[in-house]
């Protein structure tokens, strides 16, 4: 891959800079937090050129309105954590609630426990988010990754 110039080329190439480029989706990015936040860049941090549009959007499937309505139905059947895990089995990813700092607004950010099913659909993976006593408390049908190396988090 040819960069704009010498400069980016030696951060990105060199690794284990704060700029890096992600060669799957064309994308360069600024590491604000390690392993946690990023900021896209637009610009060349050293010429100003302007940087390649990412191809992230070629590697997701977006669920038809049909879909949607599909796996909302079957999963919003359920009532909690323990019926999901009978019906459609473990779940491909399982998070716990975490409380973070955030870094550029400030505050702490909250997220509930919840957990990802990415194989009931070949266009949507289901985000299930649960209260404190395991109950559904919201369904988020997202758009499917098709990036190789995805792990669908
Ligand atoms: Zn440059």
């Amino acid at each position: 891959m040819r960069h704009c110039c010498d400069r980016l080329s030696s951060v990105v190439e060199a690794g284990g800079s704060s700029v890096q480029f992600d060669s799957v989706y064309r994308e360069y990015r600024v590491e604000i937090l390690p392993k946690a936040f990023w900021i896209d860049l637009s610009f060349c941090p050293f010429c100003g050129a302007k940087l390649p549009d990412s191809l992230r959007g070629d590697f997701f499937v977006v669920p038809s309105p049909d879909e949607k309505k599909r796996l909302s139905a079957l999963v919003g059947g359920c009532k909690g954590r323990a019926e999901l895990i009978v019906k459609f089995g473990n779940p491909d990813f399982v998070y716990a609630p975490h409380h973070s700092a955030d870094p550029i607004f400030g505050g702490t950010i909250s997220c509930r426990s919840g957990c990802l099913y990415k194989n009931l659909s070949t266009t949507a993976v289901v985000r299930v988010e649960f209260t404190e006593d395991d109950s559904i408390a919201r369904i988020a049908i997202e758009s499917k990754c098709l990036r190789p190396d995805n792990d669908g988090t």
